[in-house]
């Protein structure tokens, strides 16, 4: 067997062992194995690609290895849980840098070679354009999730963005018309990174999550078309998975907050605050509550929905959470949690935080399931949650309108636990907090939890 038939073989398992991963990723039971796979599937590409001694000299090959190994043991270790979502949109980030290089490099190297069909410069323009788009874009999403930078103000962001758009088009022709010329490849390559930033800056609020899934999806695009440049199947296959579920999370997340994608990428951005001013929202209105109240609310409780936001992740509540739940049901209580698709900072945040504290999946109901039942709720627990829960999105004119929510107002009593009244990540009053059948408890949420449960014993 030649080396080129050990190489293709390989790839293929690779391929597969990356589908199975992908099946297995689909449900929470079968996520972890489904991990394991997909990580095996990499390691058997990796393997098969240090057979193939065309591409680069091993010493530089163990040294990039070494490098990237270093920063990635580096970053698991460090960052917190909570940063998940920004290291994603970096990650997501430099995977569209390195597709523009590797396009590059192998594009111009094709090119030296006469080698310039329509696949080759095609498959280079794309590259370059998706590309470019991903990496600056993804910049942009990292400094918003991490809250340093909001961002460049755009004035008529819709119009900067198609004009941009058309030029970037315009230039990706000039690649394929004109192979040899590389200063279209970097043009583009810069218009490219311009419109990342003036696509992403305007997006605010709420819009984010459709950003980081499509994001993903481009590096998975990127990464497709320069696997066309390279002529290598195996980063076909991969980049064409990620672009795919990309897209398809992108759709899931586009429904969930009743938005268009193009509303999302070319609209003008919603005015920050809603025009909702807080003090008129919450002024007198807002009833305060304490641990031993809720507790004693809780002991008659027949059911009680606990909905988690991404205050939960930064309180790190989850085990906390775990033992109220254990002890209301040992009490008698029916309790499940509601859960809002974008709740937290990137999709699925909430089911891995519960998953990590051993919350069972029976327990964890989707917004549509339970949205229903929260008129036969007795008690309504919002944990760190705000933007999910906000009634203002049933406004049609409103900066949220059409995002659909839990609607937990509809419960008898609804106890919102956060440690102030400051809004949420799209910057909105929350008149929840205001309403008659309302109780805020202000607080840490692991340590009000803790308290809860622990008044919950004595009562
Ligand atoms: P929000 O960001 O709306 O609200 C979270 C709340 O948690 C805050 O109001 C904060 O209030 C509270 N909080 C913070 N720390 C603590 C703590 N230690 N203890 C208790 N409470 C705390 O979160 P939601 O989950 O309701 O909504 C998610 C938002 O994030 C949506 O706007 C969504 O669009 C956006 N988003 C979602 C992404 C996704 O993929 N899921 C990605 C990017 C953005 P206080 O400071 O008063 O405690």
């Amino acid at each position: 067997m030649s080396s080129d038939d050990v190489i293709g073989i390989g790839y293929l398992v690779a391929a597969a062992l990356f589908i199975l991963g992908l099946k297995g990723l689909g449900k929470p039971r079968t996520a972890v194995r489904g991990n394991q796979l997909g990580a095996l599937g990499m390691f058997v590409a990796v393997l098969v690609t240090l057979l193939d001694r065309d591409i680069v000299s091993y010493w530089q090959l163990a040294i990039g290895m070494a490098i990237g190994a270093a920063v990635g043991v580096l970053l698991a270790l460090r960052v917190e849980m909570t940063s998940m979502p920004q290291l994603v949109a970096l990650f997501n980030g430099f995977g569209g840098l390195a597709s523009v290089l590797v396009g590059a490099a192998s594009f111009f190297e094709a090119v030296g070679r006469g080698n310039d069909d329509l696949q080759v410069s095609l498959a280079a323009a794309l590259t370059a354009w998706i590309g470019a788009v991903t990496f600056t874009g993804s910049l942009i999403a990292f400094t918003k999730l991490q809250e340093v930078w909001d961002g460049l103000p755009i004035p008529a962001a819709r119009i900067v963005n198609i004009t941009l758009s058309v030029a970037a088009l315009g230039l990706a022709i000039a690649v394929v018309a004109q192979p040899d010329q590389r200063l279209w490849f970097w043009l583009l390559v810069a218009v490219a990174a311009v419109s990342g930033v003036t696509l992403t800056s305007p997006i605010g609020g709420a819009d984010m999550p459709v950003v980081i899934a499509l994001l993903n999806s481009f590096s998975g695009l990127a990464a497709a078309a320069a696997g066309f440049v390279l002529d290598n199947a195996l980063l076909i296959i991969a980049g064409a998975l990620v672009g795919a579920s990309g897209l398809i999370l992108t759709a899931i997340m586009t429904k969930a907050m009743n938005r268009t994608l193009i509303d999302v990428l070319f609209g003008d951005g919603p005015a920050s605050g809603g025009g909702l001013d807080a003090d008129e929202v919450y002024a007198g209105k807002v009833t305060s509550t304490s641990a031993d109240e809720v507790a004693m609310l809780l002991d008659t409780a027949e059911r009680v929905v606990i909905v988690p936001g991404y205050g939960l992740a930064v309180a790190q509540a989850q085990h906390a959470v775990r033992d109220l739940t254990k002890a209301l049901e040992a009490n008698g209580s029916e309790v499940v949690f509601g859960i809002h698709p974008v709740a937290g900072r990137m999709p699925g945040h909430m089911n891995v935080l519960l998953a990590e504290a051993e919350i069972s999946y029976d327990a964890l109901v989707e917004m549509d399931m339970v949205n229903p039942t929260f008129e036969q709720t007795d008690v309504a627990i919002v944990l760190g949650a705000n933007d999910v829960v906000n009634p203002v999105a049933r406004e049609p004119d409103g900066p949220i309108a059409g995002m659909p929510i839990l609607d937990v107002d509809n419960a008898r009593v609804v106890v919102v636990i956060k440690r102030s009244l400051s809004p949420g990540f799209a910057g909105i009053p929350n008149p929840l907090f205001a309403a008659d059948n309302a109780m805020m408890l202000f607080g840490d949420g692991k340590a009000a939890v803790v308290e809860i449960t622990k008044a919950l014993a004595e009562v």
